[in-house]
């Protein structure tokens, strides 16, 4: 395998509940000590990688800068894609603030972006992202996860919302964020890399893998987080390279192991 870089996820692949887990420091250590490039790659909505960075070094996650791309960097390109038009953000309130230069209130806009709003929460927030729909937005989700989960429960996730508003106004939101191959293409873009030089680890087998799949990386699912027993068995089909491991920790032999078998 010529891998030349790895992808990470996050929320239950490096931390989970707000605690780093065992060997993610280590495992990010090897890959950047082994001349790999390394890139976070989250559907955590909430702010930008460099915003996420601050919390996640609170929190005892060695993150370099630059090292994490989440769905609100992809909108930011997708702002810059678009000069002159019009964007509409229903979104934390700390993005809320960075969006402010592109952003407009009232309709009509081009496009209607939709992330994690918990802190920012209002029906009339969510009406008034409907109104810019009805007049003509382009509806876009930062992703379209169902819920997720915190060290004090479960919470309904930004998808729940996207999919309001897709029935409301009888649209289909284009998502920036992780299955998506524009989402993978992005980081790559960035990164320099090809898929075919990259493997994606985390535990879920429907974003993190099946993200894999469609750029055609090679992929490792780790039994931690959000994984279930089973879940690769789900897999329609499988990266072009894959294995299953414990967890983070066991990353670094097994890159290894497919770099010497060459596969
Ligand atoms: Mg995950």
């Amino acid at each position: 395998m010529r891998v030349k870089g790895v992808l990470f996820d996050l929320d239950g692949t490096l931390w989970f509940k707000g605690k780093v887990i065992e060997g993610a420091n280590e495992c990010l250590d090897w890959a950047r000590k082994r001349g790999l490039k390394v890139r976070i790659l989250t559907n955590t909505d909430t702010g930008t990688g460099e915003m996420l960075r601050e919390r996640l070094i609170d929190d005892g996650l060695d993150v370099r800068p630059g090292e994490i791309y989440t769905p609100a960097d992809a909108a930011l390109t997708l702002v810059r894609q678009n000069p002159g038009k019009r964007f509409h953000f229903l979104v934390s309130r700390r993005l809320t603030s960075f969006f402010e230069p592109f952003s407009v209130a009232s309709p009509p806009s081009d496009f209607v972006v939709v992330g994690d709003f918990r802190d920012n929460f209002s029906y009339e927030r969510l009406n008034t992202a409907f109104r810019h729909l009805r007049e003509g937005a382009q509806l876009v989700g930062l992703q379209k996860g169902k819920y997720l989960v915190r060290a004090d429960g479960c919470y309904i996730d930004t998808g729940a919302f996207v999919a309001a508003l897709e029935y409301a106004s009888d649209k289909t939101a284009r998502i920036l964020g992780k299955p998506e191959k524009e989402f993978f293409s992005g980081c790559l873009a960035e990164m320099g890399l090809c898929a075919d030089e990259v493997v994606m680890v985390g535990d879920s087998v429907t974003t993190d893998i099946e993200g894999a799949v469609r750029i055609g990386a090679a992929g490792i699912l780790v039994k931690t987080g959000k994984y279930e027993p089973g879940d690769e068995a789900r897999l329609a089909t499988l990266p072009r390279w894959f294995e299953v491991t414990e967890s983070v920790k066991q990353v670094p032999p097994v890159v290894e192991r497919g770099m010497r078998a060459g596969v």
